[in-house]
């Protein structure tokens, strides 16, 4: 197996979304994604990135002054990050992932796992993950919606997240939270704050 991955980017900020939300921590995006949802704000991702081996990878990261890392998309899990992350591990880095959760992945060196499910979702991945982030809009299926709902019993932070911060959508959540407590609201702080 190739031990590059194709990188979109890699940055330092903090953390925006989900429930680590303004922790500093190094981006590394990687390209690709196949999933093409509409309301997507990566797709800059999905072409455009540069081979580079987990070595090189390793040194870029290792540019920055803080230990924790996000590996997001795209979509990480259709490349080869986990010897990656594996590494970051041995090197003492706390190693983040946000994925669509459309496949199941070897994550045992994923400190915390973030599932953003979209058109379809491996029940494996929802299993594993320690927060479930799911992107709602006025066109969202409250029915399917609440068949994540089960999740936050099991130990996963389950957050919604207003799509694009709209307004409207804001209201529906914070709506949907109040009836059913063990949610969490997520918005897009980074957006708001006008950080990268
Ligand atoms: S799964 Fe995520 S990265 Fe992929 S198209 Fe959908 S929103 Fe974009």
């Amino acid at each position: 197996m190739q031990n590059t991955l194709k990188v979109n980017e890699i940055f330092y900020s903090l953390q925006g979304e989900g429930p680590y939300t303004g922790i500093a921590a190094v981006f590394l995006r990687l390209a690709g994604c196949s999933m093409n949802c509409p309301f997507c704000d990566t797709r800059y991702a999905f072409a455009q990135g540069q081979d580079m081996t987990y070595e090189e990878i390793i040194k870029e990261l290792e540019a920055y002054p803080c230990r924790n890392v996000i590996i997001t998309g795209g979509e990480p899990t259709e490349q080869n990050f986990a010897p990656l992350a594996r590494r970051l591990k041995q090197r003492g880095w706390t190693v983040h992932m946000e994925s669509n959760g459309a496949q199941d992945a070897d994550v045992s060196d994923i400190d915390f796992l973030v599932v953003s499910p979209k058109k379809h979702v491996s029940q494996n991945m929802l299993c594993k993950a320690h927060a479930i982030k799911i992107v709602v809009g006025q066109d969202t299926d409250l029915e399917e919606l609440k068949t994540y709902f089960p999740y936050a019993n099991t130990g996963a932070a389950v957050c919604l997240q207003p799509q694009s911060n709209k307004q409207e959508n804001i209201d529906l959540c914070v709506k949907l939270i109040k009836q059913n407590p063990f949610l969490r609201l997520s918005l897009q702080m980074h957006k708001l704050a006008n950080i990268k």
